[in-house]
């Protein structure tokens, strides 16, 4: 049967009602019911989709763009053909180890050629990467990642999920639309890392720093984060955490026009760092950020009544202001991603099918 991922709405392929199943896209697992909604029967020239992009309605557990494919991890054999996640697959450090002739068994090689999938215990140092991916790491499950000295680059570059343990030091991500993202319980470690967001966007709005989502939890020492290049439009979300996810910055510095969010129970704690920023949702789940008022509309932005003004925005010493552009261009229609346009309800896995083919 095919079966609705009640979080991502994506078509699973499952034997009967009763088992647990875990969705080769949004990693969830769930457990079929019998009589449950959106199952349809396989059809015999099934095959997954490469990438599945979520209606809206699943919007509150993924993020909204399309999600990869990812092959069962004990059924390599039938994945011989689903060519999404290549080369790089350890299912564990012994294996590499042999293969690979280096001096401790966990040590890898990764060339930053393609997304470095990790489901096992992995760890890498010292790697450029040579362009631009739609991601960079992928860790999924039981993976344990040590990422050092090295530079990232993506549009997400870093996506925990499930048991994930992810940690990255003295590291450089450069992220087109996010640079972390960590879901249903998984872990990120960050320190001594730098992040860059959003440069070469025509707009900041849709760009994510750090999310935290369904108890995951992003821990960063010794954080320096930006958004934009010179002149940025719109307004990233620099910490996101919802679904009592959770977040925590130690001696962070962040640069741009950002926000932080939180939802659902996610938590925002920082400390020995001088953060001000407008929070979207419940303030009382932030801590130790100087919480600002949305800003003006331009023509009034210069009158601030009744309560005491807040302090003339200041930049940091090491960061001179960057000079506006010469000449500035009319602000560029927003990037919005299209999604999903069919309007699909829930449970109807049919025209959510289509959709996605389309
Ligand atoms: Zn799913």
């Amino acid at each position: 049967m095919l079966y609705e991922c009640t979080h991502c709405g994506a078509p699973l392929d499952v034997r009967a009602p009763g088992s647990v199943v875990q969705c080769n896209y949004c990693s969830r697992s769930q457990r079929i019911a019998s009589g449950q909604t959106g199952m349809m029967p396989t059809p015999a020239s099934w095959r997954p989709p490469p990438f599945w992009t979520p209606p809206p309605q699943y919007y509150a557990y993924v993020p909204p763009q399309p999600l990869v494919y990812h092959a069962p991890a004990k059924a390599a054999g039938c994945a011989v053909g689903l060519v999404l996640i290549p080369v790089l697959l350890f299912t564990g450090g012994l294996a590499a180890y042999l293969l690979a002739g280096k001096t401790s068994p966990f040590e890898q090689s990764w060339d930053g050629k393609t997304t470095l999938t990790c489901n096992g215990q992995m760890k890498i140092s010292g790697v450029r990467m040579p362009s631009k991916l739609p991601k960079a790491v992928l860790a999924t499950e039981v993976c344990q990642l040590e990422i050092s000295d090295s530079e990232l680059i993506a549009d997400t570059v870093i996506e925990a999920g499930g048991a994930a343990k992810v940690t990255i030091k003295n590291s450089t991500l450069i992220a087109t639309d996010t640079a972390v993202v960590a879901d249903l319980g998984s872990r990120v470690d960050l320190q001594g890392v730098t992040i860059r967001v959003g440069e070469g966007r025509p707009s900041l709005d849709g760009t994510t720093g750090l999310r935290a989502d369904a108890g995951a939890v992003i821990d960063a020492h010794d954080l320096t984060m930006s958004f934009g290049g010179s002149g940025p439009v719109g307004t990233a979300v620099a910490v996101d955490a919802r679904v009592a996810g959770k977040v925590s910055l130690t001696n962070a510095t962040i640069r741009g026009p950002y926000k932080v969010r939180v939802d659902m129970l996610g938590q925002i704690d920082v400390t020995s760092s001088k953060l001000r920023a407008e929070v979207e949702g419940d303030a009382s789940h932030v801590r130790g950020i100087e919480v600002v008022s949305p800003p003006a509309p331009p023509s009034t932005a210069a009158s601030s009544p009744s309560t005491a003004p807040p302090p003339p925005a200041k930049q940091p010493r090491s960061a001179p202001a960057p000079k506006p552009s010469p000449t500035p261009k009319p602000a560029p229609a927003p990037t919005v991603k299209k999604i999903n346009p069919c309007g699909c309800k829930s449970g109807d896995l049919n025209c959510s099918l289509r959709c996605n083919q389309r």
